[in-house]
């Protein structure tokens, strides 16, 4: 399939999903792939709420690109999700600020209450979701399928981008001048925390940036995996 073949489907797909599920959110960590997907969302005025999760550890190319989206797309109003205050507090005056470091269960429980607790907050109440996830991103993304069941949280869950290459989602963005991160021209192809995203080389993994220090099979926040949700108490 070409790339422009592969656009026209997208449109359809976002379209056609928009029409059956409601309430539906798509979402954002202002990645390329999320980028092509809200452009869409934007281009065609599909009623799907875009949201993000501000971890308050995200890059300031991330930020200054969440201030560019605004002016580019008014007609869309991203919805931000933080994480619980009293529980990040707790955790850090435990812990150490940058206690992610010390071992996978730390920087899991980190993701949990920075990401995975408002994610859940997010998806309250929601009958569907959209993520720009790609099959040939990592080892972890092998098993997706571009529609299923999300029982951790309750809802379906799409996947328009899975069977998308980097060439495509590329393409894409120079032909409808969408804008990105400019993190992605310094070798980032994935972008997440700041203390937790390093620049990749030539031929590494396209998330080998990403918790770079673990091994591949555990480099998911939970976010995309199966996860049970973790009591605030016991983080
Ligand atoms: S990516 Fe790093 S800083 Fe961000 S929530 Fe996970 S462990 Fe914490």
């Amino acid at each position: 399939m070409t790339s422009q073949e592969r656009f026209v489907q997208l449109d359809e797909r976002l379209a056609a999903i928009a029409s059956r599920v409601a309430p539906l959110a798509l979402a954002s960590s202002f990645g390329a792939e999320d980028m092509v997907l809200l452009d869409v969302v934007a281009r065609l005025g599909l009623p799907i709420e875009v949201f993000s999760l501000d971890t308050g550890r995200l890059p300031s190319e991330t930020y200054d690109l969440m201030q560019q989206v605004r002016d580019r797309y008014p007609t869309v109003a991203v919805r931000y999700y933080y994480p619980e205050a009293a529980a990040l507090e707790a955790w850090v005056t435990r812990h150490g600020v940058n206690a992610f470091y010390d071992s996978i269960e730390l920087r899991k429980s980190c993701c949990a209450i920075r990401k995975i607790v408002p994610l859940q907050r997010a998806l309250a109440g929601k009958q569907g979701w959209i993520t720009g996830l790609r099959r040939e991103q990592s080892p972890t993304r092998q098993d997706l399928a571009e529609e299923s069941h999300d029982a951790d949280h309750g809802l379906l869950k799409f996947n328009p981008l899975l069977e998308w290459s980097d060439s495509d989602v590329w393409t894409y963005i120079k032909g409808h001048d969408v804008p990105v991160n400019a993190l992605h021209a310094q070798h980032y192809p994935s972008i997440g925390c700041a203390p937790c995203t390093r620049a990749i080389t030539v031929g590494e993994d396209l998330r080998a940036g990403r918790w770079w220090w673990e091994n591949p099979e555990t480099k998911e926040c939970g976010l995309h995996v199966a996860a049970t949700p973790i009591p605030l108490k016991r983080i």
